[in-house]
């Protein structure tokens, strides 16, 4: 198997919804769909890779800050409470994660939020429980990363965490809490990327964590083997405008780490209108292969095509649920 190279992958994060995109670029010809039958391997290759790929720390507001550099973007609220992390990271990213928490600050990790199950997002979960986080998710994130979990488009089969790494601590809709002097919003999407997905947002910084429902400047990956959906992908972007203003600073789980609205619009708009396409595709009666090859995504691939999913593999999302 070839190597991808790495500056690249680390640019965006390197995560588990990435791996297949980048592999098949390396290996020039392999679909997707026949690299993702690779992931056992490409699992292995993510850890190895995350565990030499930088850490980036960009500074926020207030003291919140986010890492960028293994899986989903990670983001750090500072305080003598203690450490709040909104995700977790791969867990062979430890000591380079160790080195970027200590550098904003010497106290422990006290808290952990997954904003879904993900692999990419909650690996870190066992070591950052060790060093002292509790964990809080949604209940259904508990539940995914309490068993075997089966991803359909990645034929893969993701292990159950150790309990020490599952969240201790649970909601269904809506929770609040306050960290080092921060109100912290927690509120659940209904089914989205996945049907875990929970906004973090920190509201005197007007910082605001989507998770996996926003992917800034690339095409998501849509998890539909436990409760995503293109439909849920924009109701969850619609309620993440509804909650940004104008200066509200974005997290997106994938992407550029530092967004904005207009970006999330921009990403929005561009779910809505393929939709809308390859669900008229999908009506004229057309089958998968050929609304691929009708490209519905041609006026977006330019911008959102350019690495991770590719514009076939999205577009084979999106029929997948219109
Ligand atoms: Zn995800």
């Amino acid at each position: 198997m070839a190597s991808p190279s790495l500056p690249s992958l680390s640019r965006r994060g390197f995560c588990l919804c990435c791996v297949g995109g980048a592999f098949a670029a390396t290996t020039g010809w392999l679909t997707p769909r026949q690299a993702y039958a690779e992931a056992r391997g490409l699992v292995s290759l993510i850890k190895d890779s995350a565990a030499i790929s930088p850490i980036t720390t960009y500074k926020l507001r207030n003291n919140v800050s986010v890492l960028e550099g293994s899986g989903g973007n990670i983001a750090v609220l500072t305080g003598p409470d203690g450490k709040l992390l909104v995700d977790a990271g791969i867990g062979v990213s430890r000591q380079r994660i160790s080195k970027a928490l200590a550098e904003l600050g010497n106290e422990p990790v006290a808290h952990l939020i997954n904003t879904h199950w993900h692999f990419d997002h909650a690996d870190g979960n066992e070591w950052l429980h060790a060093a002292g986080a509790k964990i809080l998710a949604h209940e259904n994130t508990r539940k995914h990363l309490s068993v075997v979990q089966r991803v359909e488009d990645w034929d893969y089969n993701f292990l159950a965490l150790p309990p020490s790494a599952v969240p201790s601590q649970v909601f269904a809709g809506d929770h609040h809490l306050k960290v080092n002097g921060a109100s912290i919003a927690l509120k659940y999407y209904g089914p989205a990327h996945t049907d875990s997905d929970i906004s973090v947002m920190f509201t005197e910084a007007n910082v605001l964590h989507v998770g996996d429902t926003f992917w800034n400047g690339i095409y998501p990956f849509i998890d539909y083997s436990t409760g995503g959906s293109i439909d849920g992908m924009i109701a969850a972007s619609d309620a993440n405008l509804a909650m940004a203003k104008d200066d509200t600073i974005i997290i997106p789980g994938h992407g550029k780490p530092v967004s904005n609205k207009a970006e999330l619009q921009g990403f929005r708009d561009m779910l809505v209108a393929i939709r809308d396409n390859v669900g008229n595709l999908k009506k004229q009666g057309k089958t998968r292969d050929e609304t691929v090859a009708a490209k519905p995504t041609a006026a977006f691939d330019a911008k959102f095509g350019q690495f991770v999913i590719d514009p076939g593999f999205f577009t084979r999302l999106v029929y997948e649920g219109v």
